[in-house]
């Protein structure tokens, strides 16, 4: 084996893969695997091929990368495992050595380089993107491109995913943020960062308006931490592990110079890679200890509101309400309790609970632009629980997350019956 290949596979660590003991407790969680029942779509399955690879029993070749590809890295299959396998860590290893292996046989494909390098990286870059998106929508543009077809010169699955996009905010509201929100309450408790996100800070600009509005109600002062960049989850999960590294350093910088008491987020996707930040320096020890101190100081929205005094509530919502679990957030953070307890706070409101909320909706990322087919395999199968509510709303917290259960909305023909709402829009609804 040649000198490349063998630094390639000592990226995988033997020892995680080698815990998994085939149980297979983890298939009936695995949402590919009660798609397709295929062995190969199942963590079990996954790890036996990543087992194979790592030990070059098995080529690093196209089979393997769909293999990867097709998990939605929605991680319950860790929350299934009784020999806690953490599955996350190896499927970002799986894809990073599959990634690798291409850039070293060629360049990597045009588009993946422009969204990994040229845009995510940049909060300016996302911000024109951003505005673009507004111009389409308040132009008209993207009604009229819908009405008369003119939206299919998009490649399918984008075309499909934009009928989800709510209205982007203007380049003047985002001019109106206040980079510092003082606490609404006599003392402040806490002085919190806000991290923004990408995505989530040019499709739901508002969402994180609302979650600041919220925070400073709770007894919060909140800073918008300036320079500040994209978690890097996305680039973790495509096997861009050297981008998501950088992206983090830039994030531990930021908020070290913010001197902030927590950095808050409101999308559990971000949150979850924003917790894991130490185990991306495992061979850096003076990075790996300044990201352990950023790590300890990560929270959630939602845990962070349900531990301070309650928020006073004046307008009661009457609404039959079904929380959508993030997977990153219920699976990844094992934040399950107090989304619920924040909803179950909000006065008129009764939460109905799904069958299989915790299971991914087939959002997860870019999965459903990327696997479009089995990612709305997986929707309409959720939207059928949902319909069993019987709910109004929709609540859940991650951007992805809410951008499909909207999609699901207009495949299920619910559009005017019922709503999906991140649940930090829902809770500033109630004040
Ligand atoms: S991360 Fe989700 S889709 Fe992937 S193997 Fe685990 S349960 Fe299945
Ligand atoms: S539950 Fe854990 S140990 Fe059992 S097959 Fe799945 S990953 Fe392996």
């Amino acid at each position: 084996m040649n000198k490349a290949k063998q630094g390639l596979l000592a990226k995988f660590n033997m020892d995680e893969i080698m815990n998994c003991m085939h149980c297979g407790f983890c298939l009936p969680a695995c949402p590919t695997y009660r798609e397709t029942g295929l062995e190969s779509h199942s963590p079990r399955g996954r790890i036996a091929l990543m087992k194979g690879v790592a030990s070059s029993q098995l080529a690093i070749d196209q089979e393997f990368e769909k293999n990867m590809y097709a998990c939605l890295g929605c991680r319950a299959c860790e929350t299934a495992c009784p020999a806690g396998v953490p599955y996350g860590s190896l499927v970002e290893t799986a894809r990073e050595v599959v990634e690798e292996k291409k850039k070293s046989e060629s360049k990597p494909p045009f588009v993946r380089k422009l969204v990994f390098e040229k845009v995510f990286p940049y909060p300016e870059r996302m911000k024109a993107l951003g505005t673009a998106l507004w111009a389409a929508q308040s132009t008209g543009l993207q009604t009229l491109a819908n009405k008369t077809g003119l939206i299919n010169i998009l490649p399918r699955e984008m075309a499909e995913m934009q009928q989800a996009v709510d209205k982007i905010a203007s380049p003047k509201e985002r001019k109106q943020r206040k980079q510092v929100m003082p606490a609404q309450t006599a003392e402040t408790v806490l002085t919190v960062g806000m991290f923004t996100g990408c995505v989530m800070d040019v499709m739901f600009f508002e969402t994180n308006q609302a979650t600041a509005g919220l925070l400073t109600k709770a007894g919060c002062r909140v800073v918008f931490v300036e320079n500040q960049a994209c978690c890097g989850a996305l680039h973790a999960h495509a096997g861009e592990k050297d981008g998501a590294i950088e992206l983090a350093k830039r994030n531990i910088e930021a908020f070290e110079r913010a001197g902030v008491d927590l950095v808050v987020n409101n999308a559990g996707g971000c949150g979850a890679a924003l917790k894991e930040y130490h185990h991306w320096f495992a061979d850096d020890p003076e990075w790996k200890e300044r990201a352990m101190a950023f790590v300890a100081k990560v929270r959630d929205a939602n845990e962070v509101l349900a531990e301070l005094p309650p928020l006073v509530f004046t307008k009661p919502l009457n609404a039959r309400v079904t929380y959508q679990d993030s997977c990153h957030l219920a699976h990844g953070q094992g934040v399950r309790n107090q989304p619920r307890q924040l909803l179950k706070s909000i006065p008129g409101v009764e939460l109905v609970e799904m069958s299989g909320a915790d299971s991914c909706c087939g959002s997860a990322g870019i999965y459903n632009i990327t696997n479009f087919d089995m990612s709305m395999q997986i929707l309409d199968d959720k939207m059928e629980h949902v319909k069993e509510t019987k709910a109004h709303i929709i609540a859940t917290s991650n951007p992805g997350c809410l951008l499909q259960m909207k999609k699901g909305i207009i495949r299920a023909g619910l559009e005017g019956q019922m709503e999906a709402v991140h649940i930090m829009d829902l809770l500033a609804r109630a004040l």
